[in-house]
């Protein structure tokens, strides 16, 4: 069968990758993280004591380091690695998350992680989730979902993916990161967060997982389906 890109973009901790996830399994698709990617830039920097204003340096290090993912064999998940160590549970702590923004924003920061990410899905059968990846990674995605939540649900949410990991935050303060990060994402010169045309908005507020997960497989389902019967028609005129 033929194998698509699958766009989910969207505000922070709206579950785009609890869906992204779960959408590849179910496909068999390869299931790839961005913000991980800039996350993972971020701890770079910040561990190399490079400032975010030093940009000959910043182009430097993007040459330097190696962001990858590695199959985690006991949980089937794709772990985040940074010159060739697993780095999961720092790119997702808080220090990171209120300065991965400003770095996000940095024109040489996007141009190498989107240039790192058109080539990992060269082969398509991808499921990507980020801000730009349908409108500037792959805007030629067959299928684009755009998600939003409301944030203080979106704060709960990431409250308790923070709480199980033994970092205790209170929601007001994710509230306040998550209203700074849309803000810096949306208003950033270079591939803001933005809704592209062709994506269909999915709000997650009163959404369970399975929910969401069942919504985009059915664009999925849609998608290969007319793809294959535009296929039969190309075949029928020619
Ligand atoms: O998805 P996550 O919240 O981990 O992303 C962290 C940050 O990475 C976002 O707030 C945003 O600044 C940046 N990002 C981005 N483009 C992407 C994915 C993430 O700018 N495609």
């Amino acid at each position: 069968m033929r194998k698509i890109v699958i766009a989910i973009d969207g505000y922070s901790s709206c579950g785009k990758s609890t869906t992204a996830k779960a959408v590849a399994a179910e496909l068999g698709y390869a299931y790839i993280d961005t913000g991980a990617m800039y996350r993972a830039v971020t701890l770079y920097l910040l561990e190399n004591s490079i400032s975010f204003e030093d940009l000959p340096r910043i182009e430097q290090a993007l040459h330097e380091m190696h962001i990858t993912f590695k199959r985690n064999r006991k949980t089937g998940r794709n772990e985040l690695c940074l010159d060739g160590t697993i780095r999961e549970d720092e790119i997702r702590q808080m220090r990171i998350s209120n300065l991965v923004s400003e770095v996000s924003g940095i024109p040489a920061v996007r141009h190498a992680m989107v240039r790192q990410q058109q080539r990992m899905a060269r082969k398509r059968g991808v499921v990507m989730d980020g801000r730009d990846i349908g409108t500037t990674v792959f805007p030629d995605a067959e299928v684009k979902v755009f998600m939003t939540a409301d944030v203080l649900t979106r704060a709960l949410r990431r409250q308790e993916e923070l709480a199980v990991k033994g970092e205790q935050v209170p929601v007001e303060d994710i509230v306040e990161n998550l209203r700074k990060r849309d803000h810096l994402d949306s208003t950033r010169t270079e591939s803001p967060l933005r809704r592209a045309p062709d994506a269909v908005l999915l709000d997650t507020t009163h959404m369970m997982i399975d929910e969401q997960v069942d919504f985009v497989l059915e664009r999925v389902s849609a998608s290969l389906f007319s793809l294959a019967a535009a296929g039969g028609e190309h075949r029928n005129t020619h």
